[in-house]
C-alpha cells in the first residue's frame, strides 16, 4: 500500500500520514485535500512511500487537485526553512501556495467560425462580421465593434451555427524582458562587478555576493546588467529581485522596464488576489523572468531560479516577526544554494552578518566605490547641541535652521529626518506625572495631531485625547513632550510659511500609492521641505535634495538592544547619503546631544571601516552575532499563571550543552501586550552549536499547554 505523508497549514510538527488510493497517482509537491476530523483540509505531499501491510487504519487521500505541484527546489526549500526557524513544516508550506488564494479565473468566451459553413442569407452587417473574424477566436462584443455592427448580427450567426463560442483559459501574458533593449554605459567599477555575477551565473551553481557601494554608486544599475546578461546567456532563467519596502517597489519597477522594455511581476500584499494567482501561475510554469517582491516572494515556486537579489540587505524589514518568523535575507541565501542559483546581497552600509561572511570569505565582496556621475558624498556635521541648544519646545538649532534657509534661497530641497511618527512620543500630566499608557499594553500612547487622538504604536488603540486626567482628575494639565515629525513639521511651517511643506510616515503616507504621489512630488520638486520618518530614508533619487538634518541623532543609541549602534549608523549613513546625489553637493547636519559617540564620530567622517570595526570587536567580546549565534522563546498568554508556569518548565528542562547559555525566563520589556503577559528566554551559543538541534531537544520536553503561545525565533532582531 502507498501511504502519502501531507503537510496540512496547521501549527503541528510533522506531516500527517495518508493512505493512497490504488487508482490514484500522487507524487511530492502536488496539492491534495484530505479529511481532517470532520472537515476536508487542503494539503501538500511531501513525500510518497510504499508501506507493507501496515496495521494502522489510516484516512485516504480524498482528491488530488489540479494546481500545479511545488517544484523540488521549493519543497527541498521549504522543509530547510521550517527545520531552521523550528516552524510547523505545513504552515511554512502554506506560505508556497498563497498564490493558490484567489479562485481560478473564469474562462474567457471566445467566438470563431464553424468550418467553412456560410450563414443562409448574405447581409451587409454579416459580411462584415466574416471578414472581420479571419482565422482568429475573438471575443464577440469586440468582434461586433471591430465589425462596426450591433451584437446582435453575431449573436444571429451564432445561432445559426455559422460561428461558435469556445470557452478557453487564456493565461495572463508576461512580456520577456529584452536583454538588449536599453543597456546602461558602465563604469569600470560597476563593469566588473556585472562580471564576476554574470560569470557566476554563467557558471551555475551556488554562489553568493556582497555588492558593497555608497549610496548612489550605482548598485542597482549593476545587478540590472548582470540580469541581462543571465537572460542572454539562458532566457528561461528567473531572477527575483527583494526589496525591504513596498513603497521602494514602484521605483525599480520603473527601472526595469526602462531597462528591458518590459515590466517584471510584483509580488507583495499589496497585490490583489487574482493578480497574485496569475504571477504564481506564470512563475511555477516558467513563463515569467523577473519577479520583483517584498520577502514573502520567497516562497513563490521557481521553475528555474537563477539569480537572487537582497536589495538594501541590511534592513531590519527582512526580519519577519508575525506568524512565522524568519529573516528574509537568510532564507533568500538558503534558497539560493538549494536551488543552485546565485545570490547578490546589495547594500551601502552592509550587515555585520554580511561583512562577517564576505571577510572570512564566504561571499564574494563586489565594491562600488565612486558614486556614478558627479555626485559627491555630503558633507557631515555633527552639531552639538549643548553648544547652541534649541528653545524650548522647539527642536530645531538655530545653525540648522539657518542652512535651511540658505537652501531654500537657492531653491533646492531639504530633507528633516526624524524616526518618530506623530507630534508627541509622551504626554504626561503636569500635575501628577501621570504618563498616559495604552490600557492593556505596556506602552505610551503618541499624540498625532492630525487625529486628534493618543494612539498606541503597538497595538494600535486609539482614545480622544481628553481633558481631565484619568490619574489625579485635574483639567487641563496634560502636555505633549518631546517631538515627532508632525511636531517637527508645526514648527518648520511656522518658520519658513512661504516654503512647500509635507511630512512622510506611515500615518501621512498609508499605502504604496500615496507613496508614490509623495515621493514622484518631491523628486519633481514640488516639496522644499519634506519631514520624514525612516520610511523616506532608503532608496529614494531625489535630484535636488542637498541638505539633510537629523533632528535626533541619539535616538538609537539609547534603545539597548544588540544592534541598536549599527541600526543607527545605517539609519543616518541612509538618510544623510539622500543629499547631493546629482549634480549639486549636499551636507547632512546631526543634530546631538553626544557628539563625542563612536557611532557619531565614525558617521561624521565617513569612515565605515572604523564603526565596524569597533562594532565587531564588542560582539566579539561578548560572542554575540556574529560571533555567536542567539536564539529567543517568547511565552505569551492571557493567563499569566500558565504562563509563569511554563516558562518554569522550560528553565527545568534545560537539556546539559557546551559552549551555550540560556538566560531567563524573565518578564519581557514589553511585559503585556493586548493584554496577554509575556515572558522570555534567550539562548546563547558559540557558532558551531548545533543551536537548532539543541531547541529541538529541549522543546521535546516540554508540554506547552493551548493557552500559551510560544514563539520560537532564531537569530531575533527584536528584544522586546
Ligand atoms: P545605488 O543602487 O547604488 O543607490 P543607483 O543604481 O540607483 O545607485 O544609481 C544612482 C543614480 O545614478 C541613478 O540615478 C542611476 O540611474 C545613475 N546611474 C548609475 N549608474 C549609471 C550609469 N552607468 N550610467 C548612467 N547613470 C547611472
Amino acid at each position: 500500500m502507498k501511504v502519502a505523508s501531507v503537510l496540512i497549514p496547521l501549527p503541528v510538527p510533522e506531516a500527517f500520514d495518508y493512505e493512497v488510493p490504488e487508482t490514484m497517482a500522487l507524487a511530492r509537491g502536488e496539492s491534495v485535500a484530505v479529511p481532517l476530523g470532520p472537515r476536508l483540509i487542503r494539503g501538500v505531499v511531501a513525500e510518497v512511500r510504499e508501506t507493507t501491510g501496515s496495521n494502522r487504519r489510516l484516512k485516504a487521500v480524498t482528491t488530488r487537485l489540479d494546481d500545479p505541484p511545488l517544484p523540488a527546489g521549493t519543497m527541498d526549500f521549504l522543509d530547510w526553512a521550517a527545520r531552521w526557524t523550528l516552524s510547523p513544516p505545513g504552515e511554512m508550506t502554506a506560505m508556497a501556495v498563497k498564490g493558490l488564494r484567489a479562485p481560478p479565473p473564469r474562462p474567457e468566451r471566445l467566438v470563431r467560425r464553424v468550418g467553412d459553413r456560410t450563414p443562409a442569407r448574405s447581409t451587409p452587417a454579416r459580411t462584415a462580421v466574416l471578414e472581420a473574424l479571419g482565422e482568429r477566436a475573438q471575443p464577440p462584443a469586440d468582434l461586433a465593434r471591430a465589425a462596426g455592427v450591433s451584437s446582435a448580427v453575431v449573436k444571429g450567426l451564432i445561432d445559426e451555427g455559422v460561428l461558435e463560442i469556445i470557452e478557453t483559459l487564456v493565461p495572463a501574458a508576461f512580456d520577456p524582458p529584452d536583454p538588449a533593449h536599453a543597456p546602461a554605459t558602465l563604469n569600470p567599477d560597476q563593469a566588473a562587478a556585472a562580471d564576476v555575477l554574470a560569470a557566476a551565473t554563467a557558471a551555475g551553481g551556488f554562489a553568493a555576493f556582497l555588492l558593497d557601494g555608497i549610496t548612489g554608486s550605482g548598485k542597482t544599475e549593476a545587478y540590472l546588467e548582470a540580469v541581462a546578461r543571465t537572460l542572454a546567456r539562458d532566457p528561461s532563467a528567473q531572477i527575483l529581485i527583494l526589496l525591504p519596502e513596498i513603497a521602494l517597489t514602484q521605483d525599480l519597477i520603473a527601472r526595469i522596464t526602462a531597462r528591458f522594455g518590459a515590466a517584471p511581476a510584483e509580488w507583495h500584499s499589496g497585490i490583489a488576489p487574482p493578480r497574485r494567482r496569475q504571477v504564481w501561475e506564470a512563475v511555477v510554469a516558467g513563463r515569467c523572468s523577473i519577479v520583483v517582491g517584498a520577502r514573502s516572494a520567497l516562497f513563490l515556486p521557481f521553475a528555474n531560479l537563477k539569480l537572487v537579489i537582497v536589495d538594501e540587505e541590511h534592513d531590519a524589514s527582512f526580519k519577519q516577526e508575525d506568524g512565522l518568523v524568519y529573516h528574509g535575507r537568510d532564507l533568500a541565501v538558503a534558497r539560493a544554494r538549494i536551488e543552485g542559483a546565485v545570490v547578490v546581497l546589495a547594500s551601502a552600509t552592509p550587515s555585520l552578518e554580511t561583512l562577517w561572511n564576505a571577510r572570512a570569505g564566504r561571499y564574494g565582496w563586489l565594491k562600488l566605490s565612486r558614486r556614478h556621475g558627479a555626485a559627491v558624498l555630503p558633507d557631515i556635521q555633527l552639531l552639538d547641541l549643548r553648544q547652541c541648544p534649541p528653545d524650548p519646545q522647539t527642536w530645531l538649532s538655530q545653525p540648522l535652521r539657518e542652512a535651511i534657509a540658505e537652501t531654500l534661497l537657492a531653491g533646492e530641497q531639504t530633507l528633516l529626518f526624524l524616526n518618530r511618527r506623530g507630534y508627541a512620543p509622551v504626554v504626561l500630566c503636569r500635575a501628577c506625572g501621570h504618563r498616559m499608557t495604552s490600557p492593556d499594553t505596556d506602552s505610551w500612547l503618541v499624540e498625532h495631531r492630525y487625529t486628534g487622538r493618543l494612539v498606541c504604536h503597538l497595538t494600535g488603540f486609539t482614545m480622544a485625547r481628553p481633558r481631565l486626567c484619568p490619574a489625579c482628575g485635574a483639567e487641563d494639565t496634560l502636555v505633549s513632550v518631546g517631538p515627532g515629525v508632525e511636531r517637527v513639521e508645526e514648527e518648520v511651517r511656522a518658520l519658513f510659511p512661504e516654503a512647500r511643506t509635507a511630512v512622510f510616515s506611515s500615518d501621512t503616507v498609508p499605502d504604496a500609492r500615496a507613496a508614490r504621489a509623495l515621493i514622484r512630488t518631491m523628486t519633481e520638486g514640488g516639496i522644499d521641505i519634506l519631514v520624514a520618518t525612516q520610511a523616506a530614508a532608503k532608496g529614494h533619487n531625489f535630484p535636488r535634495l542637498t541638505l539633510v538634518g537629523v533632528v535626533d541623532a541619539d535616538l538609537g543609541l539609547r534603545g539597548g538592544d544588540l544592534r541598536a549602534a549599527e541600526r543607527t549608523f545605517q539609519l543616518l549613513t541612509q538618510a544623510t547619503g539622500r543629499a547631493g546625489r546629482a549634480e549639486r553637493p549636499g551636507r547632512a547636519i546631526l543634530q546631538t546631544w553626544t557628539p563625542d559617540h563612536p557611532v557619531l564620530m565614525a558617521l561624521a567622517a565617513g569612515d565605515r571601516d572604523a564603526f565596524v570595526e569597533a562594532e565587531m570587536g564588542e560582539r566579539e567580546a561578548a560572542a554575540l552575532p556574529p560571533h555567536g549565534r542567539l536564539a529567543a522563546l517568547i511565552l505569551s498568554g492571557v493567563d499569566a499563571l500558565a504562563v509563569e508556569k511554563t516558562a518554569n518548565d522550560l528553565a527545568a528542562a534545560i537539556p546539559n550543552a557546551e559552549r551555550l547559555e540560556v538566560y531567563g525566563p524573565a518578564d519581557a520589556p514589553l511585559g503585556l501586550i493586548r493584554g496577554r503577559r509575556r515572558k522570555r528566554l534567550l539562548v546563547r551559543a558559540d557558532r558551531d552549536v548545533d543551536l537548532q538541534g539543541f531547541l529541538r531537544s529541549w522543546l521535546g520536553r516540554v508540554k506547552v499547554p493551548a493557552s500559551v503561545r510560544l514563539t520560537v525565533d532564531v537569530d531575533p532582531y527584536s528584544f522586546l
